[in-house]
């Protein structure tokens, strides 16, 4: 298997890759059940999480990732930094590799700034944690590890996914990812949040949600990026939006018994989804929050080069190296 440099997304990940990285993710998990969660992995290595957006869930899970393999993390959000001063990307990412850190993670909303940046920073790893409507591939190795938890394979199965296609870089990804492991994914969206051309990804598109549901193994949820809509008039209203596309327990009963929930997060309760359904059993949403630290631990040792096996050194000297010394002073 290619060693992996930078993360940049799922575009560029073989399947084997991708099974690694989730496999490695599924044997860090139980670190982060454990009562004392460190592990030794990345001693001594120091990870840059740099935010150009919000995020809660990937930038605490980036550093806990980090933090529970030992290593230094340093986090800086877009309104601490010195782009907020007038630095350009490329200023701010020269700076902070020249500290040497071993990896930047980056999240930002224009598409590509992870590989312009690595073009330029030859000896740090890059990692992207969102890039625009591009790319969100920590997300999707989450996913694909709760679904592991959930089903052994994602192989073979329906993942129906839906909302606002067009600006969500989650479900660009998914949609890359689905080709390579072999999942099948339905789209549903209104016209006007769909990227066009969408079924060169190989999907099914619809724009009824109640006729997508039967067969469905998972449903997705997706918050509306009202950060990228640059059209007021994508749909009529919130109300109307939830009536259509909206998910609560009487609408997933068309999915059958055993079909999970699924949402990358944050949730907009009452939009895209109801509390009958997120907080319910069918809900795999919180699964997917703990899975996503396991994932980035994988991530971050991988491009490292750290090993899970990896034992801490041991104090106590072996016999021989106690002879040794004795022998020494003799
Ligand atoms: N957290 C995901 C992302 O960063 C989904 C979202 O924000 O709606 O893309």
């Amino acid at each position: 298997m290619e060693a992996l440099k930078h993360l940049f997304g799922i575009a560029d990940l073989s399947k084997e890759q991708i099974e690694h990285l989730v496999n490695l993710g599924d044997s860090f998990i139980d670190i982060n059940r454990r009562p004392i969660k460190k592990a030794p992995t990345l001693r001594g290595k120091t990870i840059i999480n740099l935010f150009f957006e919000n995020s809660t869930r990937t930038r605490t899970s980036f550093e806990l990732a980090g933090k529970r393999l030992s290593a230094d993390v340093i986090n800086i959000s877009a309104s601490t930094s010195a782009t907020s001063k007038g630095e350009s990307l490329l200023d701010t990412g020269q700076t902070l590799a020249a500290m040497q850190p071993h990896v930047l993670v980056i999240r930002h909303s224009l598409a590509g700034t992870c590989e312009f940046l690595a073009e330029h920073l030859e000896h740090t790893a890059i990692v992207n944690a969102g890039d625009g409507a591009h790319e969100h591939p920590t997300q999707i190795l989450t996913d694909l590890l709760t679904l592991k938890q959930a089903w052994g394979s994602p192989e073979g199965k329906t993942m129906t996914i839906v909302g606002d296609i067009s600006h969500s870089r989650v479900a660009r990804s998914h949609l890359l990812a689905a080709k390579k492991l072999g999942y099948h994914m339905r789209v549903v969206a209104p016209k006007t949040l769909l990227p066009s051309e969408v079924e060169r990804y190989g999907c099914e598109v619809y724009h009824n949600f109640d006729e997508a549901l039967p067969g469905s193994d998972v449903v997705y949820m997706l918050r509306i990026q009202t950060e990228r809509l640059t059209d007021a008039c994508a749909f009529p209203s919130i109300r109307e939006y939830h009536e259509a596309y909206g998910l609560n327990a009487k609408r997933l009963k068309a999915a059958g018994e055993d079909c999970i929930v699924m949402h990358p997060g944050p949730m907009n309760r009452g939009v895209e989804i109801s509390s009958d359904v997120a907080d319910s059993l069918k809900s795999h949403i919180l699964n997917q929050v703990e899975h996503g630290v396991a994932v980035r631990m994988a991530v971050l040792a991988t491009l490292c080069g750290g090993h899970p096996e990896e034992k801490p050194v041991s104090k106590k000297k072996s016999s021989d190296e106690v002879k040794q010394a004795q022998g020494s002073l003799l």
